[in-house]
């Protein structure tokens, strides 16, 4: 069954790339609120090109991986530099926008612009790996695979309906049980060792959120985009709990990546006016 996404069909290439990009380290669940936002907040590429990077940052509160902002921030004005505001059309124009690589790309060119061709992502390379072949894929073979299923057939219902049954269905712990795949499937058929978990795209568990990195930047991150530009002396005060020397190393990168910029011992969103 079709899962009722807002993104699904949606008219706007723009929104649609939007949607993929949050999607790339969000879980679908956590991306549906914020994309509403940030679409209200930037309609256009145009839009979000002129505003501020904090704002843009700003607007990303929620899905974590924020250099994600950063380059759709520069896609942004890329789309409005090189292609009079359009999102572009073609694999390679898409793959030279920041943050876009061959996922991404094929997505959008297939569901925004109904291009022919196949996008792999985890959920559909373990069924590619499972269903049809019963063996390990590598990313080649996964995209040959699925570009020779998809034949003739329009290119974003037959990829929509691989990325429903993948999610749905075809897990890291399969839930065969419904999934419309189950008759033709060659594990569930044949059986022996699960061939996906070292097929190409399908990749491994995250790390656990708490106590990690990805945490002291989100915390760090939160503090400067709720509260305003704060001193380093504030930020180890209030963020007390995590030592000096992880918070040292955390602003670091976050300001490598162009996330936080300094104004002598003030740490503030990069891109914003200093108070
Ligand atoms: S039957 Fe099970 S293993 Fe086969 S594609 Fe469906 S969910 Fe995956």
């Amino acid at each position: 069954m079709r899962r009722d996404l807002p993104w699904i069909d949606h008219p706007d290439p723009w929104a649609i790339l939007v949607s993929e990009v949050m999607l790339q380290q969000t879980s679908t669940a956590r991306v549906i609120d914020p994309w509403r936002r940030f679409l209200e907040r930037f309609a256009t590429p145009a839009a979000l090109a002129d505003a501020p990077l904090a704002d843009a940052l700003a607007a990303w509160a929620g899905l974590g991986y924020h250099r994600r902002a950063r380059d759709l921030h520069a896609a942004a004005g890329l789309v409005v530099t090189r292609f009079a505001g359009e999102v572009p059309s073609s694999l390679e124009d898409l793959r030279s926008l920041p943050g876009v690589g061959p996922y991404t790309a094929s997505a959008v060119a297939s569901f925004a612009f109904h291009a022919p061709v196949a996008v792999v992502d985890t959920n559909v390379g373990r069924i590619l790996a499972r269903a049809w072949a019963n063996r390990t894929l590598g990313r080649a073979e996964a995209a040959c695979e699925s570009a020779r299923l998809m034949g003739r057939a329009p290119s974003a219902p037959f990829n929509q309906a691989m990325l429903d049954v993948g999610a749905r269905h075809c897990r890291s712990r399969a839930l065969c049980e419904g999934c419309p795949l189950v008759r033709v499937c060659r594990w569930r058929r044949e059986g022996g060792a699960d061939p996906a978990p070292a097929s190409a795209g399908v990749s491994r568990r995250q790390a656990p959120f708490e106590g990690s990195r990805r945490q002291v930047r989100g915390a760090l991150l939160g503090e400067v985009r709720e509260r305003g530009p704060r001193t380093l002396v504030e930020l180890h005060r209030d963020l007390a709990p995590l030592t000096a020397q992880r918070l040292d190393d955390a602003l670091a990168a976050l300001a490598s990546d162009g996330l936080v910029e300094y104004e002598g011992d003030v740490v503030r969103l990069a891109g914003s006016r200093a108070r």
